[in-house]
């Protein structure tokens, strides 16, 4: 057996006990340190202490050398942090730290494993350190892990972990594969709001861009009268109404039984629009808005309907202040933000 490096040089007094690595090394260390760093090797000590050997030995089996010595380093740092250039020379011992860290007890070290093996995870790694995870219990390595494994699935499939997984470990292979549904699920209920979103934001645009070919003081030239001409608004979808509105002026099967899609479509927007006019009931020219406001007042609107009109109320408003020469920062931040988003699916 022989002594490697020891801890004699951090303390005056001379190392009184040995930890024995699972490759027969030992490493002399002083118990009242690892003792007051770990509860649990507190009790090895105090039991081997009370032992018939002249000397403590304490067995730390199961991981290499390497990693004992840094994990018995750390406790010997009692800094509770780990600065980034012992972060780099532990390299690919964190998982066994990590290991370490909770078999015995420390959870600063734990913490900072945990946060390491995630800061390292591969797609090769993470059905292993998924695992180690579990058994450590460290959630937030084993939430990183899960969401690596069905971001890049293709790789993480061709990784040992896997297939020893699907081999040998039918529990986790069911525990992964419910992982990814999770996953799947998330991303497609993310995908709808996202849509849903969108749909509202285009909404928002066409009732601001109503207003603006039918401008809201009667004495006033039409905003964007002219098809031909473009408009000045920026994002504008003038155009895109002004066709649709010449349409459904002389679209014969505008009333006919079963109807038209594009005239609907028109009929909406202007229904969409009466919901969420302000305008005194005779400033407003936008077609049919009275009726429709008329039509409001003794009928209640479905639930959906008024949830759409409250949500486009809210992207109408967003709509228009961005318009305004002098947008406040945090206005115009949010509805970049706001159209981005949307801009993503399109
Ligand atoms: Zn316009
Ligand atoms: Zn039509
Ligand atoms: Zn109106």
């Amino acid at each position: 057996m022989t002594i490697c490096a020891g801890f004699d040089s951090y303390r005056a007094s001379p190392a009184d006990m040995r930890v024995v690595t699972s490759d027969g090394q030992s490493i002399a260390a002083h118990s009242y340190v690892l003792a007051s760093a770990s509860p649990v090797l507190e009790r090895m000590i105090d039991r081997a202490q009370r032992g018939w050997g002249a000397e403590c030995t304490i067995p730390v089996l199961g991981v290499s050398f390497d990693a004992v010595h840094a994990f018995i380093h750390f406790l010997y740092s009692s800094k509770s942090k780990v600065v980034p250039a012992e972060e780099e020379a532990v390299g690919a011992n964190w998982a066994q730290l990590l290991a370490l860290a909770h078999a015995y007890r420390v959870g600063w070290l734990k913490r900072a494993a945990e946060a390491a093996v995630s800061a390292r995870l591969t797609p090769e790694r993470a059905v292993d350190m998924l695992k180690l995870a579990r058994l450590c219990d460290a959630p937030r390595l084993y939430m990183r892990c899960a969401r690596l494994a069905a971001k890049e699935f293709a790789s993480v499939e061709q990784s040992d972990g896997w297939r020893f997984a699907r081999r040998h470990d039918a529990a986790l292979e069911l525990e992964l594969l419910t992982l990814l549904e999770d996953a799947d699920q998330r991303n497609e209920r993310w995908a709808r709001e996202r849509a849903a979103q969108e749909a509202c934001r285009q909404l928002g645009e066409a009732m601001a861009s109503l207003e603006h070919i039918f401008p809201g003081d009667s004495g006033a030239k039409a905003g964007c009268a002219d098809a031909d001409a473009p408009c000045a608004r920026a994002g504008c979808t003038c155009r895109g109404l002004q066709v649709l509105m010449r349409h459904f002026a002389t679209c014969p099967k505008k009333m006919a039984p079963g109807g038209c899609a594009r005239c609907k479509r028109m009929l909406q927007l202007f229904r969409l629009h009466a919901s969420v006019c302000d305008r005194p009931d005779r400033a407003c020219r936008v077609p049919l808005c009275s009726h429709f406001k008329a039509k409001a007042q003794t009928g209640k609107a479905d639930k959906t309907w008024r949830l759409l009109v409250k949500k486009v109320t809210r992207a109408k408003v967003m709509s228009s202040l961005a318009e305004r020469k002098v947008v406040p920062e945090v206005v115009a931040e949010s509805w970049a933000r706001y159209s981005r988003r949307g801009a993503k699916l399109r």
